[in-house]
């Protein structure tokens, strides 16, 4: 039951979507207009918070800790989630745009960018996205398989903080990750696992690595793992090196240092390792053809991988690029996870620019197309806007500065011109079952009991319609 806009105010904003983007917009929004403004965060799932529920290993507890913020935002007035209603199919764009004044798109990239290289599609080739929202319970992804009983050695492509992430949780022991909120089926899976060795790629050298140095630190202080890095995958060319002392980042000297003196280290002991390729590029992905119930007649499974050596060219402006040597080296692996970026994904009525993956925008101002008109009215913000790149907390700066445009923009008159008033009667007409911020606060305190009884942080649910049910049952005991 969704709590009636019982004073429609002269600025009525729709935010589609309710993670980090979209808090930290009606957050900018609220403080700038308190009292005159209605900010209205819709989500198609029926719980909020985007990637830091689904997207935000489970591990990471203190990473999860910002959703304190996000409950003082929601208890402002004028601020209201609607849960479980798909833009672009349970309300359309020209709807949307005929009850608000502006409407901001923060739907995030849920999808994942390809390798393009022959193979991909091979069982037990695996994308970050789908095996990141798998342990974290994401409805979309919870129906995955990831064949860990049966490997020893994974490849894992890319070299960004999703790839470390990824490495972290295929080489925790399991009783590190049992008390936290991960996804019960994961944990299952976890438990079972052969997987004593990552294989982690990058296709430029260790100063160009795009973890941050405490996220590739925390996996070497995992209690069995080694993070091993031969003199020659250590070793930093000279332009990488002038380039670094001239440009580099502080962090990208650290993970150097890190990485330098990890060849120092040597193999280790332990029994797992997590081991830094750099410099080799996927070429293809080889496989075998298998008869087995779990497989489609005729599809392959994977058995090993190419990559080929690469050394790096300066671009026009200075940057390390990677560029073939010529080079190729084929290993066996059991599977591979491919976490080389995330993508948008087009949402209907939306414009959509195909080559980034983003909706086009100048600034936070949609565009009908790349370099087109502006479609007054209309926003983005976060990695819908900017690409799928830097921390929670860049989405703060972000959204402030869509917000900066979303206000210049009233005092100019430029808006929309609705005609209708809360939504609330078309999502009622249509019968639509929107979960307002009541419902999740009753859903999480149920989420949380249901957690501690079992010794965890927060037992999920993951399915849609479970937790429309559970939702419905707990307004009637817990209204
Ligand atoms: P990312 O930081 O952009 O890293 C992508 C990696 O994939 C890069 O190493 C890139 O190499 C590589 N890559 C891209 N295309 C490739 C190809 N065709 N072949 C081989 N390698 C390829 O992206 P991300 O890891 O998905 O992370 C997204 C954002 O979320 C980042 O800003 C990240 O910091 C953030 N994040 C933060 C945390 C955390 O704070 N704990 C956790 C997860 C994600 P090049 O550099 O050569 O292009």
């Amino acid at each position: 039951m969704l709590p009636q806009m019982s004073d429609p105010r002269p600025w009525r904003v729709a935010i589609v979507g309710s993670g980090p983007s979209a808090f930290y917009t009606a957050e900018a929004l609220l403080k700038a207009a308190p009292g005159v403004v209605n900010v209205d965060l819709f989500d198609r799932l029926p719980v909020p918070f985007g990637l830091v529920r689904g997207g935000v290993a489970p591990d990471h507890q203190n990473i999860k800790g910002v959703v304190k913020v996000y409950n003082k935002i929601a208890a402002q007035p004028g601020f209201r989630f609607l849960g479980n209603v798909r833009i672009g199919r349970d309300v359309l764009v020209e709807e949307l745009a005929a009850h608000y004044h502006q409407i901001v798109y923060a739907f995030g990239c849920e999808s994942d960018q390809k390798l393009g290289v022959p193979g991909e599609d091979l069982a037990g080739v695996y994308t970050a996205t789908d095996f990141v929202g798998w342990y974290n319970g994401h409805p979309d992804h919870r129906h995955h398989r990831f064949d860990l009983a049966r490997a020893r050695t994974v490849a894992l492509v890319g070299n960004g903080n999703v790839a470390m992430d990824v490495a972290r949780i295929l080489l925790a022991s399991p009783d590190q990750l049992a008390a936290t909120d991960i996804a019960d089926h994961a944990m299952a899976t976890l438990s079972e696992s052969k997987v004593r060795e990552v294989i982690l790629l990058g296709r430029r050298g260790p100063a160009q690595a795009a973890f941050s140095p405490k996220e590739i630190e925390e996996i070497a202080e995992l209690p069995d793992v080694d993070v091993v890095v031969t003199a020659k995958d250590g070793h930093v060319d000279a332009m990488s090196a002038q380039w670094l002392a001239k440009e580099g980042a502080r962090s990208q000297q650290r993970n150097v240092e890190f990485l330098t003196a990890r060849v120092a280290h040597g193999e280790g002991s332990r029994a797992k390792k997590l081991r830094c390729r750099f410099l080799v590029g996927p070429t293809e992905l080889l496989g075998e053809q298998v008869t087995s119930d779990q497989l489609p007649s005729g599809h392959g499974q994977l058995r090993s991988m190419r990559v080929q050596h690469m050394h790096l060219v300066a671009d026009a402006d200075g940057t390390p690029r990677p560029k073939a040597t010529g080079t190729t080296e084929d290993f066996a692996v059991d599977l591979v996870f491919k976490a080389i970026g995330y993508r948008g994904i087009p949402c209907p009525g939306v414009p959509f620019d195909d080559k980034k993956g983003i909706v086009p925008n100048v600034d936070g101002r949609v565009v009908e197309s790349v370099g087109g008109a502006v479609r007054q009215g209309h926003y983005a913000v976060g990695w819908c806007k900017r690409g799928p790149t830097g921390l929670i907390g860049t989405n703060s700066l972000d959204a402030k500065a869509t917000v900066e445009a979303m206000k210049a923009d009233r005092a100019d008159a430029r808006m929309l011109a609705p005609t209708q008033g809360d939504i609330e009667a078309l999502l009622g007409i249509r019968s639509i079952d929107a979960v307002s911020w009541a419902d999740w606060q009753r859903l999480d305190a149920y989420e949380i009991e249901q957690g501690e009884a079992r010794g965890k942080l927060r037992a999920k649910l993951v399915a849609e319609d479970e937790m429309m049910q559970k939702i419905r049952e707990l307004r009637m005991v817990r209204a």
